[in-house]
């Protein structure tokens, strides 16, 4: 993918979260770059739905403005680089204010799949607090200690929560990032639904790891690609869709 590419992919992944509910006035994306892995994309400090490729950043990973630029990154970018550092192999993050996941940010009730196409959200979502390390803040992460201090408690999992705050989830890809954090929102907002008639049945390990597979090796204009698909038209956005070749 070359990197004018992946700035349009940036671009609708921010539409797309704010279309789906995901983000409003606040939250971001990011993708790793693809040629110099201790750099990301990400925009500056605008709500997602205003967007364009022209707002687009490139930040290091310790949460340095780079070429020159004098905008206003984001307070929060350093959820983003922490992640980066300790992953090497997770390409794009997105962290929300999503509404639905609240609940379980604050009480002793744990997220978990109950449905096959929020599988990739994973069986388990630890649930960071702020309190824990830091005491009493405006619980934001608005430094690297507190975004490496954050990327811990997520260790691999697919998703975390923030305590009172929000969310954070990673992918592979652009795609499959705004896929697990769109689901990671229908979830929390079924299992609450779910929750009024127990006991709740969630997937089992094996079904996650089933489904995840899955999507993983789904061909191009399939899985994750097809559900961007439907996620820019639903956003009224042009973006890059299907693979020429095969439509
Ligand atoms: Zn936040």
């Amino acid at each position: 993918m070359t990197i004018k590419d992946l700035i349009e992919d940036v671009v609708a992944a921010n539409r797309i979260l704010a279309a789906e509910n995901v983000v409003d006035a606040f939250g971001h994306v990011s993708a790793r770059h693809p040629e110099k892995p201790r750099h990301y994309f990400i925009a500056r400090a605008l709500p997602p739905e205003l967007i364009t490729a022209e707002d687009i950043m490139e930040i290091t990973l310790d949460g340095e403005v780079v070429n020159g630029d004098t905008r206003k990154p984001y307070l929060e970018r350093h959820i983003h680089g922490a992640i980066y550092e300790a992953q090497p192999d997770v390409k794009s993050v997105v962290h929300s204010h999503s509404r639905s996941v609240i609940p379980y940010s604050v009480t002793d009730e744990r997220l978990r799949p109950i449905v096959h196409s929020c599988a990739t959200i994973g069986g388990h979502i630890p649930v960071w607090d702020a309190q824990a390390t830091f005491g009493d803040t405006n619980m934001l992460i608005s430094s690297m200690a507190m975004g490496r201090d954050f990327a811990k408690v997520l260790g691999q999992n697919n998703a975390a929560l923030m305590r009172g705050h929000g969310c954070t989830v990673i992918g592979r890809s652009v795609r499959e990032a705004v896929y697990t954090a769109v689901y990671l929102e229908v979830n929390a907002g079924l299992q609450m639904q779910a929750s009024r008639f127990p006991p709740v049945k969630f997937l089992t390990e094996g079904e996650i790891k089933i489904i995840c597979q899955r999507l993983a090796d789904a061909k191009p204009n399939e899985g994750y690609d097809r559900a961007w698909e439907y996620w820019c038209r639903h956003a009224g956005i042009e973006a890059r869709t299907r693979t020429p070749d095969s439509i």
